[in-house]
């Protein structure tokens, strides 16, 4: 039995190990079905063989690794599934998603050292197309696995127009078996997944986890607002149409909406903005400008976004400029199931830990892993909030520690399967 100090030390020599397979030998680049996915999957596949799993490739190249029930009872059949994703963004860090596929087969590994006994059985999941980095889809590999994989997003291709499906041939899946991938909602217990924090509020709290309490549902707009354009010089300030001075006072509104939504872990980004005609000496006649809003829950954010389309409206006519609001890509909040909050949560006060709940502003595995089954989710703090980049940190003893709460996490859900037998 190691300490969490041990097993976070196992973790970090375990991300050093993976952060070699890359693409880009000048950083880590490890896109969905190329070959340092492939070597990367490899290396898992191993790691899980010596932890003593039954290890597989599913048709769309996700490591399986099957640890079979110690304790077989009524739920002997059921799994529990904990994963996350082995591919990267480009130019990553060495954490996203591989600190959660390390952790699985660490607790594969505990499970057995330990001698605890489980009426189901475990199956750690490595994903590979989290990102959404070299093909147009992203979670293919996870909607496989949870049944809800769109069969056109096969089709897809990246930028050397190489489609998704051959890509698949070469990795060694198979396009033709991706039904095969999928579970039965009967056979999965759940399915959790330890992750960073990819944020900053863990480590403003001096935390080392939290228990997620959602993955934030998100909106995306582009605003276009037109008005007329003019002599900078001979267009007196109030008659004016400036279609970016509304956009800027829209803007005001998006930041003033957003702050009123705290309670609820709203935020809101204007990350793109083009100005037309775009001269120095004339008044911008039309501003194209995206905003991408998120929250806890659904709720508030399309009430925010209501609030919002009613704000546009009142600036554009009190400034005489017109507005149109397009919706090019929603996805709803997916919750964490609350039986699975409790788990983690006891298991940070068996740690001497604080129950501190957040909700994950950034997308995961489990919105589509939420279609199968329930989904739980652990963070481990960050270094300054910082991910998505190869400065992203998280310390050894905070890993461990995580390790350890998804081991308790998972005797507690143990001996609530074994007491209830097999509630569904
Ligand atoms: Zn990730």
């Amino acid at each position: 039995m190691r300490t969490p100090t041990e097993l976070g030390v196992r973790a970090e020599a375990m991300l050093a190990e993976l952060a070699a397979f890359s693409d880009d030998a000048a950083n880590l680049t490890r896109l969905y079905l190329s070959p340092a996915h492939r070597a990367a999957a490899d290396r898992v596949a191993g790691w899980m063989r010596t932890a003593g799993l039954d290890v597989g490739l599913d048709a769309l190249g996700t490591v399986r690794g099957r640890l079979k029930p110690s304790a077989p009872g009524r739920a002997g059949n059921r799994r529990l599934l904990i994963g996350s994703h082995i591919d990267t963004v480009v130019n990553a860090g060495r954490y996203d998603g591989m600190l959660g596929v390390v952790a699985g087969i660490l607790v594969a590994e505990e499970i057995r050292a330990r001698g605890i006994e489980l009426p189901f059985g475990i199956d750690v999941l490595a994903f590979g197309d989290e990102e959404g980095v070299r093909f147009p889809t992203t979670l293919v590999s996870s909607s496989a696995v949870a049944g809800c994989l769109v069969p056109s997003d096969l089709d897809a291709r990246d930028v050397d127009g190489v489609a998704l499906r051959d890509a698949l041939l070469a990795f060694g899946g198979d396009p033709k078996a991706t039904p095969t991938a999928a579970y039965s909602r009967e056979e999965v217990l759940a399915y959790l997944e330890v992750h960073i924090e990819q944020g900053p509020v863990l480590e403003a709290e001096g935390l080392p986890i939290g228990v997620v309490t959602s993955i934030a549902g998100q909106s995306r707009f582009s605003v276009t607002v037109s008005g007329e354009a003019g002599h900078a010089g001979t267009v007196p300030m109030l008659l004016r149409r400036d279609a970016l001075a509304a956009s800027a006072e829209m803007m005001l509104a998006i930041e003033d909406v957003a702050r009123a939504g705290q309670a609820h872990q709203m935020v809101a980004t204007v990350g793109r903005l083009a100005a037309k005609p775009g001269a120095v000496n004339v008044i911008p006649a039309e501003v194209v400008f995206t905003l991408d809003i998120r929250a806890d829950a659904d709720g508030p954010r399309l009430s925010a976004i209501a609030d919002l389309d009613a704000r546009f409206r009142a600036i554009a006519s009190r400034r005489g400029v017109s507005v149109a609001i397009d919706k090019f890509y929603e996805s709803p909040t997916t919750p964490c199931a609350f039986h699975l909050q409790e788990a983690f949560a006891s298991a940070a006060g068996a740690l001497g830990l604080p129950d501190r709940r957040l909700a994950s502003g950034a997308g995961h595995d489990g919105h589509a892993m939420h279609h199968l089954t329930d989904v739980g989710m652990l963070f481990v703090r960050c270094r300054g909030g910082i991910s998505h980049n190869p400065a992203e940190h998280a310390a050894v003893d905070d890993m461990g520690l995580a390790v350890e709460a998804l081991i308790k996490a998972i005797e507690r859900l143990g001996t609530d399967a074994a007491s209830s037998g097999d509630r569904k």
